[in-house]
């Protein structure tokens, strides 16, 4: 059948291999996991010839939109390397768009989530964990910033497109008194956008204890009692996810 072909050739790709330092897109969430992963542990769960095709429709979908902007005249910069002794890091994007240069994420989710997300990100002043932009995201194009370290840049975006009608949601993110804060971009309001969501500015916390992890030679310990503590980390629906999940959950032993 033509669809195993599919498949076969997905599962053959490459999987990009840690840098062995620490992945911004990791920040947010299980710092055991951040560690194990900049740790390059042999994983003991993979994707699924679904989860492929559904990461594969998604790298499609951020090409299109890099293709266009591209195609305006807009991208300064594609898969930009940052990074320094400890991070690395690949941002989307720079783009320069009415005379301000920034840097850009492109996140792509499917229609249900996205109109879901994008209904509360409409409602405005979302708190941490609700809506878009999602917080694993601000940190990670937050920390893309901060790791840059370009006095020149504005403040970095993060578009969302919805996979299965290309509607979009863009927001641009700051940080001030505390926090880190998410405007919406409205058509016509150029520059401008609404606030939409603020949550406690821990970006140089969470960076500050993964290093202290990495130059001591620690790996954090397991931060849940059960597996299904936290509603996708460690499993979804009721199914390991996490690629690291034996190591924590019973099967394998870590390799200190
Ligand atoms: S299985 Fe859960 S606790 Fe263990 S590294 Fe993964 S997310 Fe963290």
């Amino acid at each position: 059948m033509l669809s195993d072909w599919i498949d076969r050739a997905l599962a053959e790709e490459e999987d990009r291999e840690p840098s062995g330092k620490l992945a911004p897109s990791y920040l947010y969430g299980c710092e055991r996991r951040a560690i194990l992963r900049q740790r390059k542990t042999p994983p003991t769960v993979f994707p699924d010839a679904r989860t492929r095709r559904v990461f594969t429709m998604g790298d499609i979908v951020e090409k299109f939109v890099l293709d266009t902007l591209e195609m305006k005249g807009l991208i300064v910069g594609r898969a930009v390397p940052v990074g320094n002794d400890l991070w690395q890091g690949l941002i989307d994007a720079i783009v320069k768009e009415n005379g301000l240069t920034f840097i850009l994420e492109v996140k792509s989710v499917h229609s249900k989530a996205f109109w879901h997300s994008a209904k509360e990100a409409r409602n405005g002043y979302l708190s941490l964990g609700q809506g878009m932009p999602y917080d694993s995201h601000i940190y990670q194009a937050s920390a893309y910033h901060l790791l840059r370290g370009d006095p020149d840049l504005a403040n970095p975006h993060i578009l969302y497109i919805s996979k299965d009608d290309l509607a979009m949601e863009e927001f641009v993110l700051g940080r001030q008194q505390g926090l880190i804060v998410a405007w919406r971009m409205v058509p016509g309001a150029g520059d401008v956008g609404i606030l939409t969501k603020r949550i406690p500015d821990e970006l140089s916390e969470r960076m500050a204890r993964l290093e202290y992890y990495v130059t001591k030679g620690e790996i954090p310990p397991i931060p849940f009692a059960r597996p299904d503590e936290h509603p996708f980390l460690c499993q979804k629906q009721k199914e390991p996810s996490c690629p690291y999940y034996h190591y924590c959950w019973g099967g394998k032993n870590l390799e200190l």
